[in-house]
């Protein structure tokens, strides 16, 4: 599977959204990365990113993560974005795709669980193709340790499940999503957001 942003470029016009135009065509060089954003579109919610083959591969998740191993928080996969979304924060522009403010909710490094029958890793765009990816969190504010990404069965092929794991970093008591609104970019919440630049 190799990473392409054209439906991330044919949904936009670069004239009107500060978004990036990037082609995806670095990866980040080091660890690969993970991203999300709130935004706060037509309807609110979390857009889940990972650095998979030099762009983030992308799920819309209506709930945001959850922290409890309990919790199974649909995923919506969406377009491949490029490399450069990663650091946007800002309001996408009336009558643009995905108009509405966006804040970078948390963000850090990952790595992959996954490993074969003879203990080598599983390479991410396979997880990907398989409907199953198993990353560790690293790096972040609020998200850390294990989760893992599903593909729902005799489901449209959109629709996924993102579960925390049962380790160390699971706590059922959290709720980061309602609690800590913060950007790690900018400190500012997406109304606040949504107030200066929009
Ligand atoms: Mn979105």
């Amino acid at each position: 599977m190799s990473g392409t942003t054209k439906e991330y470029r044919d949904r936009r016009d670069f004239r009107k959204t500060a978004e990036p135009a990037g082609d995806g065509g670095g990866g980040s060089g080091g660890d690969p990365i993970w991203v999300i954003h709130e935004h706060d579109a037509s309807s609110r919610h979390f857009d889940f990113r990972l650095e998979v083959g030099g762009v983030l591969k992308s799920w819309a998740v209506p709930k945001g993560p959850s922290t409890d191993p309990a919790d199974k928080r649909l995923a919506l996969a969406t377009e491949d974005h490029p490399m450069g979304y990663a650091d946007f924060e800002g309001v996408i522009p009336e009558g643009e795709y995905g108009a509405g403010p966006v804040i970078v909710w948390d963000r850090g490094t990952y790595a992959n669980l996954a490993e074969d029958d003879e203990g080598d890793p599983v390479p991410m765009a396979d997880q990907v193709a398989n409907g199953h990816v198993t990353i560790r969190l690293e790096g972040g504010c609020k998200l850390a340790g294990g989760y893992a990404l599903t593909r729902m069965d005799n489901r449209e092929e959109e629709m996924w499940l993102l579960v925390k794991m049962d380790d160390a970093e699971a706590d059922a008591r959290r709720n980061p999503v309602s609690t800590e609104p913060e950007s790690v970019l900018s400190g500012r919440t997406i109304e606040q957001i949504a107030e200066q630049e929009g």
